[in-house]
């Protein structure tokens, strides 16, 4: 007999993750699986990082790390948010995680009670919803579609807003539509929540880098809104460091100092050889990781190129991270070899079987009519994959 908790049993398995096992599983079985569903860069970790790991290894970096990070990794956290998003933090206020999905579940856990309800923006990223269902809030799903580009308007924000609502998450760049807020539609927003002094925000910044419009804008800009605005990073995405497992946030010194003693008993901080390499990392201009963004921007103009000439996609143009989130609900009812396609969650299992190309289901991301195809793969890679697609939806 299974004796397993509820918590684990309601718990949804991640659909990416999922996805991307059971395209290794068609793979093992000698079929050649276009795999862009994951969303992890495939780029190696630059030299100078790795340099700097191989060296911490050799000065005997071996023994635990202060719970919330060495103090020279929080001290260029610190000097990276004033760099790049005019935000000052002290050492206080700075907490070192075992990647930002860590960074995310330690906020969650440290700040719910059961029954508080977080605002989502749909399309959101995949754990966000099991992450609050795990420390008993209540995700709710905020409806956006293609005509707003996936992103919600003040009068959305403020009719979802109930007594229940403590939180609002959202990534921006978002994962999985690509879509980045503008400053002056963070100031929109915050604008709104100016008349609710407790929401607290969780502003997912880890495709920070991964910008093709320009200017990066955090919430937590806002004087009123940098008392109860998390602002959460990580290095996985813009330096290819998905396995070192690193990610932190800035954060009012009360959640900060939660989300340590809550770590202190979890994990007791992270790895401190990544440690050791992300001060590196952070450290370096942004320069030292361009070429990564720049093949990002080549790839993203193939990809939707590529799909425009695909009938039946609606692609708005994703203006950061490396996905795109087509509409595919054209598509619904069609029939192939005697299987009807009800949802986007058939239609992309029809691409992994059919034409041997892995994407996720929009379902998985709080929206039902889209697929989310990442292009964190070669241009060759891409251009054969979106070839089959295209070939088997004639
Ligand atoms: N937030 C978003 C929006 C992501 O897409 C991801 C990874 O896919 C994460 C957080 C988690 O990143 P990490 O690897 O630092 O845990």
């Amino acid at each position: 007999q299974q004796q397993l908790s509820d918590r684990i049993n309601s718990m949804a398995t991640s659909q990416t993750l999922a996805m991307a096992a059971k395209a290794r599983e068609l793979k093992a079985e000698g079929k050649d699986i276009i795999g862009l569903s994951l969303g992890e860069p495939d780029f190696n970790t630059p030299d100078f990082i790795k340099d700097a790991a191989i060296q911490a290894i050799n000065d005997n970096y071996n023994s635990y790390t202060p719970v919330d990070g060495y103090v020279e990794l929080k001290d260029a956290i610190i000097t990276k948010f004033k760099r790049d998003n005019n935000l000052t933090y002290d050492r206080s206020q700075i907490v070192v995680s075992t990647g930002a999905k860590q960074s995310l579940a330690n906020v969650a856990m440290v700040v719910l009670n059961p029954g508080d309800e977080v605002l989502l923006p749909c399309p959101y990223w995949v754990s966000y919803s099991e992450i609050v269902k795990l420390a008993e809030g209540v995700p709710v799903e905020m409806p956006t579609s293609v005509k707003s580009n996936f992103k919600i308007t003040p009068e959305e924000l403020e009719a979802a807003i109930t007594p229940k609502t403590k939180m609002i998450w959202y990534s921006s760049p978002c994962n999985p539509s690509g879509m980045v807020y503008s400053r002056e539609e963070l100031k929109a927003l915050a604008e709104v929540l100016r008349k609710y002094p407790d929401i607290i925000v969780v502003s997912d910044e880890i495709y920070e880098h991964i910008n093709f419009v320009g200017d990066h804008a955090s919430i937590a800009e806002f004087e009123h809104m940098y008392d109860r605005t998390v602002t959460v990073n990580g290095v996985s995405k813009a330096f290819a460091m998905t396995g070192w497992r690193i990610g932190y946030i800035g954060a009012p010194t009360y959640i900060a100092r939660a989300c340590n003693k809550m770590q202190g008993q979890i994990t007791s901080g992270a790895n401190c050889i990544a440690q050791r390499a992300v001060i590196t990392a952070l450290e370096a201009p942004v320069s030292k990781i361009s070429h990564m963004i720049e093949t990002f921007k080549k790839r993203r103009e193939l990809i939707i190129d590529l799909l425009n000439n695909i009938d039946g996609f609606i692609t708005p143009e994703p203006e950061g991270a490396f996905y795109v989130f087509p509409n595919v609900s054209s598509f619904f009812g069609k029939t192939f070899k005697g299987h009807t396609i009800k949802d986007a969650d058939d239609f992309s299992m029809f691409l992994l079987e059919e034409a041997n190309v892995a994407t996720v289901t929009g379902a998985a991301f709080g929206n039902p009519d889209c697929i989310r195809i990442s292009y964190a793969a070669s241009e060759d890679q891409i251009t054969e994959a979106l070839k089959r697609i295209k070939d088997i939806l004639k």
